[in-house]
C-alpha cells in the first residue's frame, strides 16, 4: 500500500479515527502517530517527492463557511498530492442563502460522491454534528473558537523540528486567547507532549478554561519573555468580538507586540511562530516576522504535510471501518 512512499511504513494499527475533530480527543500516542507521519510527508516534500496515489479516485470537498487562505488551499493541495480530486464549496454563492441547512448541504454534497469533507464554520461543534449525518470522513478546519486541530499539529510539528523533544519546553501563546481555536488546539496538544504552556494577553482576552490542564496565565509579555522557548503570536479575532477588548491597537501592540527590543530580552534561540494571517506592526513587527527566529513560512509548508498525513490516516481508518 505504501509503495509510493515506503518510509510511511504499514498503516498504524492503533490509528482508528476516520474523523479528526480536535486535539482534545486524541491520545498522546495518536498525536505522535500524526506528527511522525506528517514528518515523513514533509521530508518527501523537501526531497521533491510531491505526488502520490494513496487516495486515487477519491473526492474531497472543502466546505468552508468562513474565509481562509492557508487552510483551504493546503487541504486542496494535500488532496491533489495524494491523488484525490478536490472540490471547493463556497458558502456565499450556495443555496445556504436560500435557507438550506448545513446538514442538508453536506448530505447533498455527499450524495454526489465524496470520501472526505473538510469543514470550517463559525459555530463550534458543526464538524462533530456532521459526523452524525454523513458517512465520509469529517476533518475540522476550524470551528468557531473551539479547535483548529491541523493548525495545532503544524505548530507543534514546527516546534518539534526546531527544538526536538518538547517535554519540559516552555511555549508562550500570546494575544487573543479567549477567542482563539488555535490557542485551544495548541494547549491540548502541547500539554499531551509534556510542554509548559503560558497563555499571555490582556485580562479581557484570557480565558482560564485550561487551569486544570496546568496551563499558566500571564498578563505581561515582558515577564514571560526570558522563560519561553517558543512564542506563538495570535491575531486578535475582531470577528468574534462585540466590544473592543482594549483601548487601541497601538496600546495592544505596545504591551503585547513582538519587536526588536523584546527579542533582546528573550532567549537567544527563541522560536517565533504565528498561525496567520499576521497583522504586520500589530502582533509582530516586520523585522521579527521576517527575521531569522521566525518560522512562519516553514509552518505553512508543514501545514501541507500535516494535512496529507491527516487525510491519509483518516481515509485509511474509514476504509477499514466501512469494510467491517
Ligand atoms: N487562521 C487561523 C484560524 O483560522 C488563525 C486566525 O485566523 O487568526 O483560526
Amino acid at each position: 500500500m505504501n509503495n509510493d512512499l515506503p518510509e510511511l511504513g504499514e498503516f498504524p494499527e492503533n490509528w482508528k479515527r476516520m474523523h479528526l475533530l480536535g486535539l482534545e480527543e486524541l491520545t498522546r500516542e495518536e498525536l505522535l502517530i500524526l506528527l511522525d507521519k506528517a514528518q515523513v510527508f514533509r521530508n518527501a516534500f523537501d526531497e521533491g517527492r510531491r505526488k502520490f496515489s494513496f487516495l486515487s479516485g477519491h473526492t474531497s470537498v472543502t466546505l468552508f463557511f468562513e474565509n481562509s487562505t492557508r487552510t483551504r488551499t493546503s487541504f486542496a493541495l494535500a488532496a491533489q498530492r495524494l491523488g484525490a480530486s478536490s472540490v471547493a464549496f463556497t458558502a456565499s454563492t450556495s443555496s445556504l442563502s436560500k435557507g438550506e441547512s448545513v446538514v442538508d448541504t453536506a448530505k447533498n454534497l455527499e450524495a454526489m460522491g465524496c470520501e472526505s469533507m473538510i469543514v470550517r464554520h463559525s459555530t463550534p461543534g458543526i464538524p462533530q454534528l456532521l459526523t452524525e449525518h454523513v458517512k465520509c470522513s469529517i476533518i475540522n478546519a476550524g470551528d468557531g473558537a473551539h479547535e483548529h486541530p491541523t493548525q495545532g499539529l503544524l505548530d507543534i510539528l514546527t516546534m518539534r523540528q526546531r527544538l526536538g523533544n518538547l517535554e519540559g519546553k516552555t511555549v508562550g501563546v500570546v494575544g487573543d486567547i479567549a477567542h482563539s481555536r488555535v490557542a485551544r488546539s495548541n494547549a491540548w496538544g502541547l500539554k499531551k507532549l509534556g510542554a509548559n504552556v503560558i497563555m499571555c494577553g490582556p485580562a479581557t482576552l484570557v480565558s482560564r478554561r485550561w487551569e486544570e490542564l496546568g496551563v499558566e496565565f500571564s498578563h505581561c509579555l515582558d515577564d514571560i519573555l526570558p522563560r519561553v522557548d517558543v512564542l506563538n503570536m495570535l491575531r486578535i479575532q475582531f470577528e468574534r468580538q462585540y466590544t473592543s477588548p482594549f483601548p487601541s491597537i497601538a496600546e495592544y501592540s505596545f504591551l503585547y507586540g513582538m519587536n526588536r527590543d523584546r527579542l533582546r530580552a528573550a532567549k537567544e534561540n527563541l522560536l517565533i511562530i504565528a498561525p496567520g494571517p499576521i497583522n504586520r506592526g500589530v502582533e509582530l513587527t516586520p523585522e521579527v516576522a521576517d527575521g531569522p527566529q521566525s518560522a512562519i513560512l516553514d509552518q505553512v509548508s508543514n501545514g501541507l504535510a500535516v494535512r496529507m498525513a491527516v487525510m491519509w490516516l483518516t481515509d485509511g481508518a474509514r476504509t477499514r471501518i466501512q469494510c467491517l
